[in-house]
Formats: C-alpha cells, structure tokens, sequence
C-alpha cells in the first residue's frame, strides 16, 4: 500500500494545485520552507470559499430560508467530516474554534473552572508552545495552582522517566505537544496517556503540528482533549478544532455565552442548548468550517500516510545535506521526527541567515517559533527552521543548500 502511494505520488500535478508557488520572490523562484507557521491553500480549499461566498452565504441554524438551510448543512456535514478524520466517537465532541490557542484557552478556562483549585498541578513540557504554557500559566496564577514541567532530554525527547515522577495525587490535568513545532519530535503520547490514565489524570494534547503529517485517532489515543488549527494543514486562518470527550464537555459551563448556544433565555433563568451549540455562541465562522473539511478531503484524497511518507523522505534528504555544512547543528535529532528542521551555524544570528535567504526567494523562519523555554533549554536565542508540506521537492533542498552556502559565504 505504501509503495503503491510513493507511485501514485505527483508531484508536478500537486504543486499545479496550489496557485502561490507559482510566483518569483526577489527575482528567484519561490521555495516555501515555512509550512510551520502556516501551509498554503490548494486550489480545491479556495474555491470552495468562493462557491461559498458566490451561492450560499447565509447566516446558519436560525433561518428557514433555503440559503440559510444550505449553509447550515454544509457546516453541519463539515463537523461531521472532521469528527470522521480523527475518529471522534461522536460529532458533538467536536467543537469549532479559531484555532489551536483558543481551544487551549477554552479548556484551561472551563476545566479550570470546574476542577482547579489551589495547591493542584497542572503538567505541560518544556518544548511547548507558548499557546500550551501561557493558558495554564494564567489559570495557575489565579488560582494557586503550580505548574509542573516535563524536562526535554538532549536530542529533543519527552524525559518519560521524569514525567512519570512528576505525577502525584495533586496533578489534575496534563497538557502536552502532540509534535514539536521547533523540533520535529514525535511524542510518545500514548505512553503519556496511558500512564496518566492509570492515575485518572486527563490528558490534553495540542495537535497543531501533527494533523498535516500523522494519522490522528482520537479515539485510539484516549485522549481527553486534542486541538488543533486549520491553517497548519491547508485550511484557512481564523478555524480550528477542539474535541473533547462528551464526559467532559458535560459538565463545562458555557465557554462565551452567547447567541446560538441556548435552548431558552429568561431573566430568570438560561438554559443551554447541548454541545457543541452550547460552546459556539455567536456567529460562528462558517466558511472557515466548511473549507476546513474540503481541506482535509484534499489531505484524505492524497493519503495521510503518502504525505508522512514524502516529508520523510525530505526530512531525511536534507538532514544528510544539513551535516555536512560546517558548524551546522540540527535542534531535535530524536529517532521519531516529522518534517521540521531547527538548526543555527556557528555563531550567525538566525535572522541574518533567513534575511538573505529571502532574498533568494526561501521562505524559512527564524526566532524563537515561540518556544522560549525550548530555547532556554537549549542556551539559544533562536534558530533557522524549515518546514516541509506535500508540495515540497528534492530540488528544492537542493536549492536551499546551494542558496545556504552563499549566504554563509557571505555571512563570512
Ligand atoms: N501549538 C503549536 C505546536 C504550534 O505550532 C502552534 C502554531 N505555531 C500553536 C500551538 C498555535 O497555533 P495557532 O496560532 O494557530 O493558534
């Protein structure tokens, strides 16, 4: 089945369907290494949007009308295709949000509500990023609760063995990276669930760079709460995803109350609709729902496993190109990587290298990739990190190195 991926895999035909590439940057032909921080859209995703906007845009769940109807449907049916591409048990668990940092926000706000008080401990690792600290680190400090961190090992691993001595009676929920943004690193998190399990800790996990590159089932990992962004797997901006277990979502009080999350409103008393209406009050983003499902067609009808396959491939390629750099050290060498390569050559400041290889027509990023604690781990201020989607090539690795080496020439 793999081999038979790796075949049907053009990439010619792919790059065809995403209309940016097609463009000179700095004079260069565009090389987009940047797909961390954001992928960019087929065409399939963009024009569904269009469709949208050009036939049935309308105002969702209250309207009788046949527009309204339409795009009820549509949002409707996108939920449950999501729910369906990570195996959700049931369609309600699935929220829409804008995107990972609020679905961290809206469980650090109703779980902390509801189960955290002063004294507990909330776990989260060293190589999150800022949006899996700063939510956790806000309910801690108006609470009194303690934050609790999972040290990262040399080479960019989880330490299992410290994790499993942090645990005690008072951790109430642990939060972790599904894979790390800056890193690369898989996490073993079913081992991390499992052992939390067998505490009755629940688990979150912040799958923001691990839905463009693995198969995610939600239900096989037990998580409690997993999260992720449209936009990091060819989806717009401004949607995203929070599935909770029902268990949990049952006793959450609304996350913003609003319009649209209720069954009946008096002055005297509200009450809630069911979930997920019940935690989407007002207006939600309807075409940001409905291209998020066209963009996880577009990943279905390519094959999960064909994308992990190719990243892979690029991953390994240019690692082996990477090494032979002088000076040069990859950030993360753990065995179990996505696509995503973090490295600094001797002393040059990041924003030098990614400045001039701009000018090549390389988009790269450089800086922290809001990881600071990561950094501090590291003694670093920052790293170059590139980042590999499905429409990435060989060649182009190729013309990153060469591009590489001009730049440090130049860089003396
Ligand atoms: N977590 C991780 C691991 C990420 O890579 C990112 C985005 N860089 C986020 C959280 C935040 O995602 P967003 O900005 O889409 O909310």
């Amino acid at each position: 089945m793999e081999a038979l991926n790796k075949i049907a895999l053009d990439l010619v035909s792919i790059r065809k369907q995403f209309p940016i590439l097609d463009q000179k940057i700095n004079g260069k032909p565009l090389i987009y290494f940047d797909n961390g921080a954001t992928t960019q859209k087929p065409k399939q995703v963009i024009d569904k949007i269009t469709e949208y906007y050009s036939s049935y845009n309308s105002n969702i769940h209250r309207g009788v009308h046949t527009l309204s109807q339409k795009a009820t449907t549509a949002y409707d049916e996108a939920r449950a295709y999501v729910a369906n591409f990570i195996n959700a048990k049931k369609t309600s668990e699935v929220i829409f949000t804008k995107g990972t940092t609020e679905s961290v926000n809206f469980v650090a706000t109703c779980f902390g509500k509801k189960f955290i008080s002063k004294g507990d401990e909330i776990v989260v690792s060293e190589m999150e990023h800022h949006s899996n600290i700063l939510p956790w680190q806000e309910l801690c400090n108006s609470t009194g609760a303690v934050l609790k961190v999972i040290p990262v090992t040399e080479e960019g691993k989880l330490d299992y063995v410290a994790f499993e001595k942090l645990l005690n009676p008072k951790t109430k929920l642990i939060s972790v990276t599904h894979v790390s943004n800056t890193l690369g690193t898989v996490n073993d998190v079913k081992r991390i669930i499992d052992f939390a399990h067998s505490m009755n800790i629940p688990v979150m996990l912040d799958g923001a760079q691990a839905i463009p590159h693995l198969k995610v089932d939600v239900q096989d990992l037990d998580a409690d709460f997993y999260c992720f962004s449209g936009h990091k797997v060819y989806a717009p901006t401004g949607i995203g995803i929070l599935y909770a277990k029902e268990k949990w979502l049952n006793q959450f009080d609304a996350y913003q109350p609003g319009g649209g999350s209720i069954k009946t409103v008096s002055f005297a008393k509200t009450e809630y609709a069911d979930a997920p209406h019940k935690f989407e009050a007002g207006t939600p983003n309807i075409e940001g729902a409905i291209a998020l499902a066209e963009a996880l067609r577009y990943v279905n009808e390519i094959g999960i496993s064909t994308i992990a396959n190719h990243e892979h491939e690029l991953l390994i390629y240019a690692t082996e190109k990477l090494l032979q750099i002088n000076e040069l050290k990859i950030f993360g060498t753990a065995p179990c990587k996505a696509g995503v390569i973090s490295f600094n050559v001797g002393n040059i400041h990041p924003f030098d290298i990614g400045t001039l290889l701009d000018k090549q027509g390389i988009a790269v990023r450089t800086g922290h990739h809001c990881t600071q604690p990561l950094m501090a781990r590291y003694g670093i201020q920052g790293t170059v990190r590139m980042s590999f989607a499905i429409y990435n090539t060989k060649q182009e690795i190729d013309v990153f190195i060469e591009a590489l080496n001009k730049t440090l020439k130049m860089l003396g």
